[in-house]
């Protein structure tokens, strides 16, 4: 089973928590507090029982963050979603299309 999706999602996500510590907190090398976050955000979606046919985290109707994780997930989707637009363009948009 091709786990391209999986990938692609991970990749989304470390992209948006890379903006969201340089531009927000304004760390030049990512924090350790937002590498743990990456690590997490890709565990659970290693873990994620939709697998390849999930949709998109924002749509998923299963919370599967932890609430700690969960809020400063969403506060880095507010912060970068919107910059995505910017720094990833194209792979934002392949995300929301889908
Ligand atoms: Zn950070």
């Amino acid at each position: 089973m091709s786990r391209g999706r999986i990938d692609r999602e991970k990749r989304i996500v470390e992209q948006m928590i890379r903006i969201y510590c340089r531009h927000k907190e304004g760390n030049a090398e990512l924090c350790s507090g937002c590498a743990g976050l990456i690590a997490y955000a890709c565990t659970r979606l290693d873990r994620c029982r939709f697998g390849e046919a999930k949709s998109s985290c924002q749509r998923c109707p299963v919370h599967c963050y932890r609430p700690d994780m969960r809020r400063r997930i969403r506060m880095v989707m507010r912060f970068s979603g919107p910059r995505m637009l910017l720094y990833a363009p194209l792979e934002f948009l392949r995300h929301l299309v889908r």
